[in-house]
């Protein structure tokens, strides 16, 4: 049996068309199961939050997983194989802030709020920036709207919701797609079944594993 850890929300819309395309269907109510069989045997499906696919395949609780290169970014993926670049639910990661916002006081820290506290440090360390970081679960681009940050590093797709909130993209961090990933030891132990699914995944995006 093949566990597939799949991330809700976009990436689990713009898989599903994925795993239709290679004949897999799942076997229940998706809304609503967390652990779905699928119309192949040998094959479930997990559903769980993007930000909890590398943990679950990290420890084995499933074989393979997708989950968004922001989310692998953050954790840091030393623990995981990132075999495939499905190149769906593509976006970018960026920084952006108030049009016009003057910057902050020269006694205080940039301040940036953003759900990647990790990899948003890691990128100001780079331009060796001091900040402030402010870990939020959601909704980044009220922040700067009410004074609790000066910056967020959000997910960017359309660019409409900044555009929305009054926000400007100021840089792109990283462009950003689905990633599938694999345990390491399941990789060894079950080598030709998930060498079989990297395969078929990676024809049905037009790329090699
Ligand atoms: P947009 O208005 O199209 O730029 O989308 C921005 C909003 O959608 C932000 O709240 C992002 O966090 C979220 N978002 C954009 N792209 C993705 C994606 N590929 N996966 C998950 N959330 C996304």
């Amino acid at each position: 049996m093949i566990t597939l850890a799949l991330s809700k929300g976009r990436i689990l819309d713009d898989s599903l068309p994925l795993l239709a395309g290679m004949g897999v269907e799942p076997a229940g109510d998706i809304g609503r199961l967390l652990r779905v069989p699928t119309t192949v045997d040998g094959l479930q499906l997990l559903i769980i939050r993007p930000a909890d696919v590398p943990t679950y395949v990290a420890y084995g609780a499933a074989d393979m997983g997708i989950t968004g290169k922001d989310v692998l970014m953050e954790h840091g993926g030393q623990d995981l194989y990132e075999p495939l670049d499905l190149g769906i639910a593509g976006c970018r990661l960026s920084v952006a802030q108030q049009k016009d916002a003057p910057p902050p006081p020269a006694q205080r820290r940039l301040r940036v709020a953003t759900k990647y506290p990790a990899l948003t440090r890691a990128h100001f360390a780079r331009q060796d920036a001091q900040v402030e970081i402010i870990k939020l679960y959601g909704s980044m681009e009220l922040a700067p709207l009410v004074g609790l940050a000066d910056v967020i590093v959000d997910l960017v797709d359309t660019g409409n919701t900044l555009k929305a909130n009054g926000l400007v993209e100021t840089e792109v961090i990283a462009p950003i797609t689905a990633r599938m990933v694999v345990n390491k030891a399941a990789m060894k132990m079950k080598h030709v079944e998930i060498r079989g699914w990297l395969d078929r995944f990676a024809a049905a995006v037009g790329g090699t594993p």
